[in-house]
């Protein structure tokens, strides 16, 4: 499916969303009526995926089935007729074994797919969620990363790329995840020279790639950043690389939480 065909010129959409089935705050149904309500014209719910190691936030294979039915009945309800609905997950990779690539998700019947980094694997190989608050980070880097921060910043960009060159997906979900909580440990790394280079990498990679990079509104708010960081979207965008923006929602009221900005700045850079 070409995404950014479907979206045409609109600026009411939400391409990365979550549901009762992973970590979402809501029942589908009530995502379906805000978007419906906010005048939306394309939703895409994106659960976090199942995934082979023990986790709180993602889905259960179990449930797949029972998503999939939903997202369809959704699409054929009252709301449908207002909104175009898709069928979406928001895929962890963690590693060649696991990830939007494998034939699992390449043979779920889904109408795109999210490609993101949440776990990085440590020296001993356990995938660790880099992800979340900042406070469990500080004490996940001491317990299973020995305080390396360079290395589990290097780590999870290897893992980014690593996902890209396997393919499998549309759009790549927060690219620079790791830029928040690393920087939280470690004050202003995020703006250090090789930190800067891996995020040049990874922009040249998802432009050759083909892929959409998304802009991420969630932690705005709360933590005022986008991911990727704002000083990243004109290279972003210099490159070629088609952006959508998210809000990554998990509650209905948050659908359309901060997108109206970072679209303004896409229509400058972009020359509109
Ligand atoms: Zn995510
Ligand atoms: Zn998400």
């Amino acid at each position: 499916m070409d995404i950014i065909k479907e979206l045409g010129d609109s600026r009411l959409y939400n391409l990365h969303s979550h549901t009762q089935y992973c970590d979402g705050k809501a029942r589908m149904e009530e995502f379906a009526e805000a978007a419906a309500k906010a005048g939306f014209t394309h939703y895409g719910y994106s659960p976090h995926s199942p995934i082979c190691v023990e986790s709180d936030c993602n889905m259960a294979e179990s449930d797949v089935p029972v998503y999939l039915a939903e997202v369809d009945r959704i699409k054929r309800s009252a709301y449908g007729e207002k909104v175009k609905f898709y069928a979406s997950m928001e895929i962890d990779y963690l590693g060649n074994h696991w990830g939007p690539a494998i034939p699992y998700f390449q043979d779920m019947p889904l109408d795109y797919r999210i490609g993101s980094v949440h776990f990085t694997p440590n020296k001993h190989g356990e995938f660790i969620a880099i992800d979340g608050a900042a406070s469990d980070f500080i004490r996940k880097m001491h317990d299973y990363f020995s305080d390396d921060i360079r290395y589990v910043v290097e780590k999870y960009y290897e893992q980014v790329h690593e996902m890209i060159a396997a393919g499998g997906f549309d759009i790549i979900g927060h690219f620079d995840k790791i830029g928040h909580n690393g920087s939280h440990y470690a004050e202003g790394l995020d703006h250090e020279e090789w930190y800067n280079d891996l995020i040049d990498g990874v922009i040249a990679h998802i432009a050759s790639a083909g892929i959409i990079a998304e802009i991420n509104t969630k932690a705005k708010k709360v933590h005022n950043r986008f991911f990727p960081d704002e000083r990243h979207w004109k290279k972003v965008v210099d490159a070629g690389i088609p952006v959508v923006v998210n809000s990554d929602a998990h509650h209905p009221t948050l659908i359309n939480t901060d997108r109206d900005y970072p679209l303004n700045i896409l229509d400058g850079l972009r020359g509109l």
